[in-house]
């Protein structure tokens, strides 16, 4: 079945237009597929559509909303936590982009263990960090310069994850921040 989009109607962000959110059956966020595949998960009962932007897809037999924001009908078990590598991107996003040492504006990631001594490239050992404490800390450990941590660096939660690497259309804010 082909399933083509209307066309007249502009949409916030028309790059972000075509991606739907979709959502676990416990309402978790799950990951981001392209409206077509949206579609054919509503078209199956394999999901249900939340949110949609108002406008309509057409095909030879029906229309349907088109959908923004959809949830499995059924619960999927995916292993998750780890799988997605920590990035710069992935990293400032989990830790809302404050320094990890004086919780300042950060755009850089430090690793708190540093890697030349031997510490690991993994999110429990990296932090943001402004670009003026990563300079001072240096090849340091914290407890050579007195310095702590605000908080215990973790993987993040998938939705951090989403908001990272996708672009949210606003109509995904409230099940991101869930
Ligand atoms: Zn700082």
């Amino acid at each position: 079945m082909t399933v083509t989009e209307e066309t007249e109607t502009p949409a916030v962000g028309s790059s972000t237009r075509r991606r739907v959110l979709v959502l676990n059956a416990s309402r978790e966020p799950l990951c981001v597929v392209s409206l077509r595949r949206a579609v054919s998960l509503v078209l199956t009962d394999k999901a249900v559509v939340l949110e949609t932007d108002g406008s309509l897809l057409h095909s030879e037999w029906l229309s349907v909303p088109a959908p923004q924001v959809l949830a499995l009908t059924r619960y999927v078990h995916v292993p998750y936590r780890g799988a997605v590598p920590p990035t710069r991107r992935t990293v400032l996003q989990r830790d809302e982009h404050r320094c990890a040492y004086c919780s300042g504006p950060a755009d850089t990631v430090d690793h708190v263990l540093p890697r030349s001594r031997g510490g690991a490239h993994e999110w429990t050992n990296v932090v943001a960090a402004c670009a003026r404490c990563n300079h001072r800390k240096a090849d340091h450990l914290l407890s050579e310069i007195g310095w702590q941590l605000r908080t215990t660096p973790r993987p993040p939660r998938r939705a951090v994850v989403l908001s990272a690497l996708t672009r949210p259309h606003p109509t995904w804010k409230a099940y991101l921040a869930a």
